[in-house]
């Protein structure tokens, strides 16, 4: 027998540890529901590894989660005849390695997060929980493919250090005994137990156990009959029951299990689906979004795929498309074969019919939510939102249903937050508008301020501000809506109607503005495509203004940076005529015309959040042109 070492945790791994022990400890019976959670995950790992390889099971074919306890000595068990680990899964899983969570897990603590149980509770909890309850931590395991002699002993009492060592261990599975704490009598109580496993593991698909002792028949007999194992729970798998039978508490309770999320859904959608094809899905939306959603494009851990109730794997990104990632819950299939692999999942038409309906279904249970409770639907877009755009993009046939659970912050709803719908804005803007107009920019101060929506604002039509960086990607795929064409204010030609101020300017007017408009182009050169008249512009004395088919310049910005070569187009500076800047630039001398000609262009730049290519001689332009005019008064 090799040696028992000792190992220090992770620095990381200490401190979640004493965050979650000081944070949780109002919650402190759910480390019952996470145990039996990895020992369940256990036993479907080994049942579906035994659909290949039946001696794993070593004879042993009724899987089960039994609870123990020694009243006595203080002893809680719970023991699993899973699939087990191997020394290495033990270091790795439970032992000094920081999973990769945990330092991100960490830094949103530290950047003062007042709710640690809510981010504990989104991190995952886990094994260690045990140490809310425990002063110390026994595990005894061995996997189900390895020999007797390769059984492990792990301990810790959760304050720095654990110990690891071999251990001859007859039976696969894993053993994880919890030492009390004094004040933690309760979790002795057979009632107690029992109640718990009800409340958060019912469903669970294996039956949990516990010794009882049965009534004897006689009552004169001297002898109590010896205690026998006696499942506790349903042990049924939550969807394959009658959805009557089903309340939300048990939907609930079965979510957390899924999901290692620890506050509710925000809502589920259960569909048992029989005919030409047989599946059940149970799909769940979470209230929040795990801390490190955004970075975790590749984490499997969205949908698990069952065949006929058996677990065969975590398979999101077969049954989900990326921009659904957030989804959760379980979809069961009678039509795949139960040695499924992964390679075979992925050209599969019963997999492609199942995909496509869990789109659908989770596409309506979105539409469902938008329509009967607003804040919860305007909590989920602020939290997914991003996400879901993506679909407007990967997934054409379901454009017209994606795009109408978008929001957008608008100029006729910008309260703190408010966001509206397309369908909003054409109820708004009424029949005859057959144009929904959007802006795309860096921030909303830019999109809000931009001297693009000064027309717009003058003549009371909303335009929708887009600042999420995905937005201008997004709008390049999205074209139409029910009808309506989507533009940019800030591209093409805007064209709202004759504007009655414009109307009784004089032949020589026109004239000179358009010489003004030449001189300028002249003064500017290449920089620019051509110099307008704005029709857009009330306040400001120019603007931008892009061909329809052009890169907003903040996502151009990006994409170069990123290493991208764009087709080089250039934009066409608009300018308002009636501006008092446009007027002095008209009576400028030949000297100061260049200066003021090249300011109204960079400030145009500068407006809309640009950035110029020379900044250097836009400051020593501005400084003398500040300096003639002190000199001049
Ligand atoms: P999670 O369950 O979210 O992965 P946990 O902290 O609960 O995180 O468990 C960490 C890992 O330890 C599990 O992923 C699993 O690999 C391993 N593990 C825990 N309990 C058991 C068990 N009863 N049998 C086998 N492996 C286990
Ligand atoms: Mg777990």
């Amino acid at each position: 027998m090799t040696q028992t070492t000792q190992h220090s945790f992770q620095a990381e791994v200490q401190e979640v540890l004493n965050l979650m022990i000081h944070s949780l400890y109002s919650n402190k019976e759910i480390f019952l529901r996470e145990l039996i959670s990895n020992a369940s995950d256990a036993c479907d790992k080994l049942r579906f590894l035994s659909l290949k390889d039946d001696a794993l099971l070593e004879g042993d074919h009724e899987l089960h989660i039994d609870i123990e306890v020694d009243e006595e000595k203080r002893l809680l068990t719970i023991r699993d005849n899973g699939i087990g680990m191997s020394h290495d899964e033990v270091m790795e899983n439970i032992g000094t390695i920081a999973r990769s969570g945990t330092k991100r897990f960490l830094e949103q603590v530290r950047q003062g997060g007042d709710d640690n149980s809510q981010l504990i509770g989104q991190f995952g909890v886990g094994f260690y929980s045990a140490f809310i309850v425990a002063d110390h931590v026994t595990v005894l395991t061995r996997r189900a493919d390895a020999p007797a002699a390769e059984g492990v002993h792990w301990s810790s009492d959760g304050s720095g250090e654990y110990s690891i060592g071999a251990l001859e261990r007859p039976h696969h599975g894993t053993e994880v005994i919890l030492h009390l704490k004094e004040e933690e009598d309760e979790f002795l109580q057979d009632w107690s137990l029992r109640s718990l496993v009800n409340r958060y593991s019912d469903h669970i698909g294996f039956p949990i156990r516990m010794l009882e002792t049965p009534p004897s028949a006689d009552e004169d007999d001297a002898e109590t009959p010896a205690p026998e194992w006696k499942a506790i729970n349903q042990a049924s798998a939550l969807w394959t029951l009658p959805k009557s039978d089903i309340s939300d508490d048990d939907y609930k309770a079965f979510y957390k299990h899924v999901s290692h999320d620890f506050e509710d859904p925000r809502t589920w959608a259960h569909n048992q689906v029989e005919g030409s094809q047989n599946y059940t899905s149970l799909l769940y939306l979470p209230s929040h979004a795990p801390m490190d959603f955004m970075m975790q494009r590749d984490e499997p851990r969205g949908l698990k795929l069952y065949v006929k109730r058996v677990f065969i794997m975590d398979a999101a990104e077969q049954l989900l498309p990326h921009y659904l990632r957030f989804m959760r819950g379980v979809v069961d299939s009678d039509d795949l074969p139960l040695n499924v692999s992964r390679e075979l999942l992925q050209d599969n038409p019963t997999v492609r019919k199942i995909h496509a309906a869990v789109v659908r279904r989770s596409l309506d249970l979105l539409a469902k939510l938008a329509s009967d409770d607003n804040d919860g639907y305007q909590a989920f877009w602020a939290d997914f939102g991003t996400v879901l755009k993506e679909g407007i993009v990967e997934d054409n046939g379901n454009r017209e249903r994606i795009a109408a659970l978008l929001r957008f912050t608008s100029t006729h709803d910008t309260d703190a937050g408010d966001v509206v719908s397309l369908a909003d804005y054409i109820e708004r803007a009424g029949e005859d508008q057959d144009t929904i107009w959007y802006i795309t920019a860096e921030s909303l101060a830019a999109a809000k301020h931009s001297p693009h929506l000064e027309i717009f604002r003058k003549k009371g039509i909303e335009v929708l501000l887009m600042h999420d960086r995905i937005d201008e990607w997004m709008m390049g795929y999205f074209h139409e809506f029910e009808g309506k064409k989507l533009r940019s204010v800030a591209k093409g030609d805007v064209n709202l109607g004759a504007d009655a101020d414009k109307a009784d300017d004089s032949d020589s007017e026109n004239e000179a503005a358009t010489e003004l408009l030449g001189r300028i182009k002249t003064a500017l050169g290449d920089t620019v495509e051509d110099v307008r008249a704005s029709q857009r512009l009330t306040d400001s004395a120019a603007c931008l203004v892009l061909s329809e088919h052009d890169i907003a310049p903040h996502m151009k910005r990006m994409l170069e940076q990123a290493g991208q070569s764009l087709p080089d187009s250039k934009p066409v500076l608009e300018v308002n005529t009636g501006h008092p800047l446009l007027r002095r630039l008209a009576d400028a001398g030949e000297g100061d015309f260049d200066d003021l000609a090249r300011l109204v262009h960079e400030q145009a730049v500068l407006a809309e959040g640009g950035q110029l290519d020379d900044p250097a001689s836009f400051v020593a332009r501005l400084n003398r042109l500040i300096l003639a005019t002190s000199e001049a008064a």
